[in-house]
């Protein structure tokens, strides 16, 4: 098999991507290891920022998102047993996030790319990328049981944190930042209406909680819990009596319960892997970079490498001038470190860790006081939650 650009991974990075270069009428082949149900039922993200939504609806798959899709003007803040709403349009010039699952992201995409893209191949798992820095890159993969080699003029990596692309990175070249936190996030799905129209992020003494939602009748929420907790040593009813101590307020806001169809443990990691291209071999998305998901980034993130991606290819189809690819991996690290900044700083405003000392706990919430009282503190919390320009 042979292609303009070799796409490992079918998850947002690696199916807008395909879809990009489609309608810049740049072939591509999509490698996916998983099948198609899998990857259209992983529960993840759901707050789209106003970037990536403004980059659906220009590559035409925002069609469902806007029907369905849930427009947030705010956020709350929760602390002290008090309640904060956080205005985004008022602080941003206008600027909101939208309520979109990323399940539902992935169908739309996988729907359009089945109808009018290229190959998009499931249980096609990438085993390497190899020449990486010659002119013909290629991906061996394995599919319905038999090995193949896909020959590329580009190879884009968009397989995950787990992926195999990163690896053809010579390891001299490479420079890794991590952090772990001595914390995850226990998420549930539950049947019941949310009980609040927008998120609501609240920082107690027990630790974190947010409540958030994938439909009007859906709610997704998340406790603070420590570092490798099992979701199954906590009953249904203990989830619910801790949310709705962290959730607690002075004016009496009552939680709704509801049947929990899902919950599970997801791990917090700050991870930056630099650089972001070796020779044809392109990384994005979670490939490259992690964040904590406080701060809801991590998808937006891997939109913001694709569009980069795309635009820069086709710059050099159109030019000839390969400035752009040889820039991407700055012009991607520059939004990448601000969304690491930003959920750092969510991050460590908002969770309790196991160590926290009562001084820590004060600056938390001068911290919160500070966003609550101050525009400058508030509109920089806004700005950074409705998304970094893409470049
Ligand atoms: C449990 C969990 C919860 C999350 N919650 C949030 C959240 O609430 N908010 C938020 O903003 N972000 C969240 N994230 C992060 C967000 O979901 C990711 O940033 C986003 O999925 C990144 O998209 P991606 O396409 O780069 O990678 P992925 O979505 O990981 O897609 C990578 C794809 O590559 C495939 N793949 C891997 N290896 C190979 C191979 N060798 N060959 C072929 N295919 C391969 C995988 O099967 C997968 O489909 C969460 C992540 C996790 C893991």
């Amino acid at each position: 098999m042979r292609t303009t650009v070799g796409i490992i991974g079918a998850g947002p990075a690696g199916l807008l991507l395909a879809r990009l270069l489609h309608n810049a009428g740049i072939d591509s082949v999509v490698l996916e290891a998983r099948d198609r149900a899998y990857v259209e039922h992983r529960q993840r993200a759901g707050i789209l920022e106003q970037g990536t939504v403004d980059v659906l609806r220009a590559a035409g798959a925002g069609e469902r998102m806007d029907r369905e899709g849930l427009r947030h003007d705010g956020i709350e803040l929760r602390y002290d047993r008090k309640r904060h709403r956080v205005d985004f349009p008022a602080l941003t010039g206008g600027r909101s996030v939208m309520v979109y699952a990323q399940t539902e992201v992935c169908k739309d995409l996988i729907a359009l790319q089945l109808k009018e893209g290229g190959p998009l191949l499931f249980e096609a798992e990438a085993l390497a990328v190899e020449g990486a820095d010659s002119d013909r890159p290629t991906v061996r993969f394995r599919h319905e049981g038999r090995e193949d080699v896909l020959e590329c003029d580009y190879v884009v990596g968009c397989d995950g944190f787990w992926g195999v692309a990163r690896k053809a990175v010579p390891e001299e070249l490479v420079r890794v930042f991590e952090r772990t936190y001595p914390f995850g996030w226990l998420g549930i799905l539950a049947d019941v209406p949310p009980s609040h129209d927008e998120l609501v992020y609240a920082r107690h003494d027990r630790g974190f909680a947010l409540l958030s939602m994938r439909s009007p009748s859906v709610s997704r929420l998340y406790l603070q819990v420590p570092e490798g907790a099992d979701a199954e040593s906590w009953s249904d009813d203990e989830i619910w009596d801790e949310l709705e101590r962290r959730f607690e307020t002075e004016d009496g806001w009552a939680l709704e319960r509801g049947p929990i169809t899902q919950k599970s443990v997801t791990p917090m990691r700050s991870y930056v892997h630099e650089p972001m291209r070796h020779g044809r071999l392109f990384l994005a998305g979670d490939a490259a970079h992690i964040v904590p998901p406080t701060g809801a980034k991590g998808l937006n993130l891997a939109v913001g490498d694709v569009v980069t991606f795309a635009r820069a290819l086709t710059h050099q189809r159109d030019t000839g001038s390969a400035e752009l690819l040889d820039a991407y991996s700055e012009t991607c690290l520059r939004r990448v470190w601000q969304a690491e900044r930003f959920s750092y700083d969510m991050t460590t405003l908002l969770h309790r860790s196991p160590d926290a000392t009562p001084f820590e706990d004060r600056l938390q919430i001068a911290r919160l006081e500070r966003i609550a009282t101050s525009a400058a503190a508030e509109t920089d919390l806004a700005e950074g939650y409705t998304g970094f320009p893409f470049q």
